[in-house]
């Protein structure tokens, strides 16, 4: 084994056969076939086994096994070889959703793998992190989650938490260079990155050394959590319920029986009775039937882009009332053109003076000669585009054009710069960045220092060199900042005016924050640069730090223009009773601008704004008597989202929450669904939040929590549908003795009712559309009673309903001694609930003006039942086994009459429930 850490980075290259550019495809492939894919073990997954078991193992089965021994002892051998049948058919069948909506999650999770920017064939490219091999050159940055073992060759102040591996919760600084001790600690060998640890901090290469089950990672690969498939509150609900109700059910059995056989009864007949009424109330299909609901509405959340971490939050994006979402690259599109560049005394405004605003610039052409006119104007440029990492690539297929990679705020820097003639590769050449200060969300600025090289400077920086000669002193450093205004000014002590230096005093203070407010007014984002000489090319904070005496340049505005969808988005939301709110990094005259023109502030809104710094300021309790006044949040911090979401949860809110940044993990955990960006969000955020939006939309937020109502009202319809049926058979069972009647229905005729009849048309519920006023609503609460809004009650009567219609349909032939009485109550049973299947497709709208073809499942299933139920009747073996008789035409008329009194009845309610809502 080889010990990385020992050797240099030259050694370490050599070593891996491989070199700073990276592999070739050609190597890469062949490592590939010898290292296979870097992936774990995945060990989250249910095993095939393991669904299988909690099939039989269910409280329903348990009921049924007793039943099927009970049968048996009592020589009923038909009746027990048909509900084992049946119980095993239920366990496949239950067995195939089950896996079904397992596979569907293990998808889920397979496509939340990260990505990584890897160097091959010295060109970055970006792959899922399961290709790598070792030998390859991955480039890092704060927010990533390290994707394999590496050995760093180069780092800028990089700074990796490796609590998985080591249990240290503080970051640890990275170098490059080899370490020469015996056996170092993990936590020690400094310039080593392991999988599953992440970057907080700063920027680095890697060089892989091994992947997948060789990493330390993979070595403890017990150790990793499984993602584990938590049950969501609806499903931990009804899971009581379905216990709660096996209790009361054998209790009343246990009652009847007793009193039954008190009375004189038949005990063979009691206990026939009994086993029949338990099957009847207990709810077999229920919590299948939500598992797969959930995971399909996964499914279709992902065609609307919508890719859920965690089943729950499916059920949760319904309730939501607050949605707190970022501005840059949600709200707006994150396409940054520069628009303005502000110096002292000269204030251009490109959009009117350029050739060209396109996002492209062309190498061919000559540099624009307003931007080369102003010494001030060529160093804010040059100074914005050193101070970035953002690079320009050539346009595939267009000769001579480049556009940017990277940071859109910073790309939109290096295309103004190219402009004019300030290239970014030309410019580092002769000015190399040595040492640097990344961009942080609390600073709000970024800054690099740079050697001057000597010799001749690229052709546009030597006007002023000659003008100011000991600018580019090769003994003297240069140091570059960019951030936003008022925290660039926090930094600065003089400002550049004319080609002098001038102090800060209030009038330059009050200009340049005028400037700035006008162009935010405008909705630009607005971005200072400062520059000064230094004499060392080493950062060292604590003696000699970076960002402070630097002298203010000027300043650029760009647009971002808002996404077009999202104003109907926001207004979708306020329509569904949810609160759109802005947080942003942005400056408050910006921030209030786009909010504007989104509908999400002013015009009927409040639009209070609250900053960073008053948030800083306030506790929590204080927050709270704002939070629901305030749709916009300007200047703020990653850590001020966290007391948003408090303030906003303590006031009874369900909230949502964007976030991108390492910073924004703790908010996103804490929000009820913490939503993370899937183009521009870190991999820390993804792996904290519950919902990830592959296209970074706000817009894509409301469509999930439109989905997330239609799934939980699909679930209601289905446990209403379900739970009606069992009362039905139950009154049928009870209300039978009163009229002298015999056992009306066997127990294998329940079974076949809850399971075959019931189940088909159930599942074809969870697919139904979303009711038309879906998004008109207001969100219900999420720890509503699922029998609330009038469910019990139509439980109640519709269950009356159903059991007098059939008993009433048994009652008039077993009046005349007809054999069929049994086959017709049953009948008429099973028949009546496709009636109440279709009916329930809406809780208000009637059948017919939903279209009993919109929902083809159902239709299909309500003609598979029927066809299914015609063969119990006249097949003979079905004829022993369910214990029926063929009907006569006429019968079966009687029966398919009488039982569409149920459908025609809730048709009824409803059209006199929609006359009272006038
Ligand atoms: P939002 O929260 O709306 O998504 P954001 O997350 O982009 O906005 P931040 O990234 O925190 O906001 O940026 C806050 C401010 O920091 C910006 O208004 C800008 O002035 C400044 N800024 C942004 N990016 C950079 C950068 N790369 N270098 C220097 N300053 C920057």
């Amino acid at each position: 084994m080889t010990n990385w850490f020992e050797l240099e980075t030259k050694e370490v290259l050599a070593k891996l056969k491989t070199d700073e550019g990276g592999l070739s495809p050609e190597e890469a492939v062949l490592r590939k076939t010898q290292y296979g894919s870097n992936e774990l073990i995945d060990r989250g997954i249910k095993s095939p086994w393991a669904i299988f078991w909690e099939q039989l193992t269910g409280i329903m089965v348990v009921i049924l096994i007793i039943s099927a021994v009970i049968s048996l002892v009592l020589g009923e051998y038909t009746d027990a070889i048909v509900i084992l049948i049946i119980v095993i058919l239920n366990a496949g069948l239950g067995f195939t959703q089950e896996y079904r909506a397992e596979q569907a999650m293990a998808a889920l999770k397979r496509m939340s793998v990260p990505q990584v920017r890897v160097r091959r064939a010295g060109h970055i490219v970006e792959m899922p992190a399961r290709e790598l091999v070792p030998g390859d050159i991955v480039l890092l940055e704060a927010g990533n989650a390290i994707p394999a073992d590496g050995r760093l060759i180069e780092s800028a102040n990089l700074r990796v938490q490796e609590a998985v591996l080591t249990g240290e919760s503080e970051a640890v600084e990275k170098s490059t260079e080899a370490i020469h001790k015996e056996t170092p600690a993990l936590g020690d060998q400094v310039n080593m990155v392991y999988m599953g640890t992440v970057v907080t901090y700063g920027r680095g290469t890697v060089a892989i050394t091994s992947t997948s089950m060789e990493t330390q990672l993979g070595k403890i690969a017990e150790m990793i959590q499984s993602v584990g498939s938590e049950m969501t509150p609806l499903q931990r609900r009804l899971e009581q319920l379905g216990r709660g109700l096996a209790v009361v059910a054998l209790g009343i059995v246990a009652l009847v029986f007793i009193f039954g056989v008190l009375r004189g009864e038949d005990v063979r007949l009691m206990l026939m009775t009994s086993i029949s009424m338990a099957v009847a109330a207990v709810p077999e299909g229920l919590p299948a039937v939500v598992t797969i609901a959930l995971a399909i509405g996964a499914q279709r959340m992902l065609q609307r882009k919508a890719l859920i971490r965690k089943l729950p939050a499916v059920e949760t994006l319904g309730s939501v009332t607050v949605i707190c979402s970022d501005k840059t690259g949600t709200l707006t599109q994150n396409r940054m053109t520069v628009t303005i560049v502000d110096v002292a005394g000269n204030h251009l405004d490109l959009q009117q003076q350029l050739r060209s605003f396109s996002p492209t610039v062309n190498r061919n052409e000559p540099a624009e000669s307003v931007l080369t006119a102003d010494s001030a104007v060529l160093i804010t440029l040059a100074g914005g585009t050193l101070a970035n990492d953002a690079i320009l690539e050539p346009v595939e297929g267009a000769p001579g054009m480049y556009s940017s990679i990277g940071d859109p705020t910073e790309g939109a820097l290096v295309i103004a710069a190219s402009r004019a003639g300030l290239w970014k590769g030309e410019l580092e050449a002769s000015l190399p960045r040595v040492a640097e200060l990344p961009f942080d969300s609390n600073r709000k600025r970024m800054s690099t220092v740079h050697k001057i090289n000597p010799g001749p400077l690229p052709d546009v920086l030597e006007a002023f060199h000659s003008r100011f000669p000991d600018l580019f002193d090769p003994s003297q450093h240069l140091v570059f900042t960019k951030g936003a205004v008022d925290s660039l000014l926090e930094v600065c002590d003089r400002a550049w005016v004319n080609g002098k230096t001038e102090p800060i005093a209030q009038v330059w203070n009050e200009r340049i924050l005028n400037a700035n407010n006008t162009m935010a007014q405008n909705g630009m984002r607005v971005l200072g640069i400062a520059f000064r000489r230094r004499e060392s090319g080493h950062l060292d904070e604590a003696r000699d730090p970076l960002e402070c005496n630097l002298i203010f340049i000027g300043m650029v505005g760009m647009i971002d223009p808002a996404r077009p969808e999202v104003k109907q988005a926001v207004a979708i939301a306020q329509t569904a009773g949810i609160r759109p709110v802005m947080i942003t990094g942005d400056h408050p005259l910006t921030a209030m601008h786009i909010a504007r023109e989104l509908g999400i502030a002013g015009e009927g809104q409040q639009d209070r704004i609250l900053t960073g710094k008053e948030l800083a300021e306030m506790t929590v309790e204080q927050l709270e008597d704002l939070v629901e006044k305030v749709p916009v949040y300007a200047r703020v911090s990653p850590e001020h989202k966290l007391k948003i979401v408090q303030a906003l949860q303590a006031k009874g809110h369900i909230v949502a929450m964007t976030g991108d940044g390492v910073n924004d993990a703790p908010a996103l955990k804490k929000a009820d669904i913490g939503v993370a960006m899937g183009i521009t969000g870190t991999d820390v955020s993804k792996e904290a939040s519950d919902m990830v939006l592959i296209d970074d939309n706000f817009a894509t937020i409301v469509s999930a929590v439109e989905e997330g109502r239609r799934i939980y009202d699909n679930i209601r319809k289905f446990v209403k549908y379900a739970l009606t049926s069992n009362a039905g058979e139950i009154w049928v069972m009870l209300l039978a003795p009163f009229i002298g009647m015999p056992l009306p229905l066997t127990p294998v005729q329940i079974l076949w009712v809850n399971l075959i009849t019931d189940g088909l048309p159930g599942l074809a519920l969870t697919m139904e559309r979303a009711e038309p006023n879906t998004m008109r609503r207001k969100p219900y609460a999420p720890n509503e009673n699922i029998f609330g809004r009038g469910m019990a009650r139509d439980i109640l009567w519709i269950g009356l309903l159903l059991g007098l219609t059939s008993l009433l349909a048994g009652y008039l032939f077993w009046r005349v001694d007809s054999a069929s009485w049994q086959t017709i109550t049953f009948t008429t049973l099973t028949l009546a609930q496709m009636g109440n299947a279709l009916t329930t497709r809406s809780e208000r709208e009637s059948l017919f003006s939903i279209g009993l073809l919109s929902n083809k499942a159902m239709i299909g299933s309500v003609l598979l039942t029927f066809i299914l139920q015609l063969g119990v009747i006249y097949l003979p073996f079905m004829n022993v086994a369910f214990n029926t008789v063929p009907l006569t035409i006429t019968e079966l008329a009687v029966s398919l009459g009488l039982s569409t009194v149920v459908f025609f009845s809730i048709e009824l309610v409803k059209w006199i429930r929609r006359r009272m809502e006038k």
